[in-house]
């Protein structure tokens, strides 16, 4: 049975809205989590790869959402060379829509109220004032109100736009993904493998990520602004043509991903924005699993603060912004000012960067020294850094 008031309502049930929804309930603050799709985890717009150290902060990995285990990583540079990577952690493909689920369990466990097939259409407000949502059930449309509501509805997020924040991004700041499930491979599924290059995916690259020795996650994420009049579709379907010619699809997804400086504010009167609807995936990876997890508990955090003092203003709400920024602030842009660094490289940096690696002993192959090597070589690219760093 659905109340006609919550302390909060969260909007979106990835991992950004679970985190909040769990977090937010255990400190004590009634939650309702509203997602518009069927299933929490589904349809699966992601490559699904984490670091395990970082998962742990959250919690417990477990078999039953894990599907594959890595301890490497290959870089093909755009020539073809390979240079194998050592990297310190293991890394976990998961199975997000069991993840998603899990995650969706323990905000219900901690006491949340979950809700599917939940379309927010819309934000109630008083003046500009969040007091709830309006939303379409499957058989009515009804008003929800809240003391807080946390936007945590994606890459699509409207709740930022709702609430008056400007929200959108610059096709440079975007990156656009199409990705498919490929079987019948044959892959030395101890790696993942990353392809660079103009002709391969510009401004971005192209993955592997294994899910089994003979199944993988292919896929491209091209920077919005390079992509040369095709689609994200036609340039992975060219990788794949090449790559594996004889891989069956099992499944594909089309999907975009923030790659954006940090907004500068991310809360306001009665509403928080968490995960990738605050541009909160990394911008040189696009990795966004885990920040939108630490997104996500830091919010219901604040709302338990917020119901301890029964303060719920905006004043009090804006701790929000200043602790993720105190946290994350100034990784997120130092990693926007490398993706904006990384973008200029033309293929001979990246052929000989491959090449500088290669000569390197296998122990001392880690990622930093690729960034080490690359800029030790390349004092024009250096200099670009150090410029944008400044
Ligand atoms: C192709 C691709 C590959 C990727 N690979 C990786 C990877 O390997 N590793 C990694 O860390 N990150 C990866 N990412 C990024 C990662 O998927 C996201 O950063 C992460 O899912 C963000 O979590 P979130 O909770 O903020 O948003 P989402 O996971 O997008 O969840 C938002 C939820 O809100 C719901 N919603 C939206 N609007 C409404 C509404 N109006 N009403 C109700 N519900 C709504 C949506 O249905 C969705 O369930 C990838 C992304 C793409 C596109």
């Amino acid at each position: 049975m659905i109340r006609e008031h919550y302390d909060v309502i969260v909007v979106g049930g990835g991992p950004a809205g679970t985190m909040a929804a769990r977090e937010a309930a255990q400190n004590g603050v009634s939650v309702l989590l509203l997602e518009k799709d069927r299933d929490l985890g589904i349809p699966v717009r992601c490559a699904e790869g984490v670091g395990c150290k970082s998962l742990h902060q959250f919690i417990e990995p477990d078999p039953r959402w894990i599907a594959h285990t890595l301890r490497h990583v290959k870089l093909v540079a755009p020539n073809g060379q390979e240079a194998k990577i050592h990297t310190e952690e293991v890394g976990y493909i998961l199975n997000r829509r069991l993840f998603d689920q899990e995650l969706g369990r323990k905000a219900a466990q901690a006491g949340a109220t979950l809700l599917t097939q939940a379309y927010v259409f819309g934000l109630k407000k008083r003046d500009s004032q969040v007091t709830g949502v309006k939303v379409k059930l499957s058989d009515r449309e009804i008003d929800i109100d809240s003391r807080l509501v946390i936007g945590a509805d994606g890459v699509e997020s409207r709740v930022g736009r709702w609430a008056g924040m400007r929200t959108w991004f610059a096709p440079k700041d975007f990156e656009t993904c199409y990705q498919v499930l490929l079987g019948g491979l044959d892959l030395d599924s101890d790696y993942v493998t990353c392809y660079f290059g103009q002709q391969v995916a510009p401004g971005g690259y192209a993955w592997v990520f294994p899910k089994g020795p003979d199944i993988a996650n292919v896929g491209i994420g091209l920077n919005a602004a390079l992509t040369n009049g095709l689609s994200a579709k036609q340039w992975l379907d060219r990788f794949v043509e090449k790559q594996f010619p004889q891989a069956a699809v099992l499944a594909c997804v089309a999907g975009g991903v923030p790659c954006a400086k940090p907004f500068k504010q991310i809360h306001g009167p009665g509403f928080l924005l968490a995960g990738d609807a605050a541009a909160h995936s990394n911008p040189l990876t696009g990795g966004g699993i885990i920040n939108a997890m630490s997104a996500g508990k830091l919010a219901g955090e604040i709302a338990g603060e917020c119901q301890r003092t029964g303060d719920w203003s905006e004043k009090a709400l804006a701790g929000y912004t200043h602790r993720w920024e105190e946290r994350f602030g100034d990784e997120q842009r130092r990693y926007y000012r490398l993706k904006e660094a990384v973008s200029r490289l033309t293929d001979q940096v990246f052929n000989q960067a491959a090449d500088i690696l290669n000569r390197l002993p296998d122990d001392k192959r880690t990622l930093q020294s690729v960034i080490r090597t690359t800029l030790a070589h390349h004092p024009k690219l250096l200099l670009d850094i150090a410029r944008s760093f400044l």
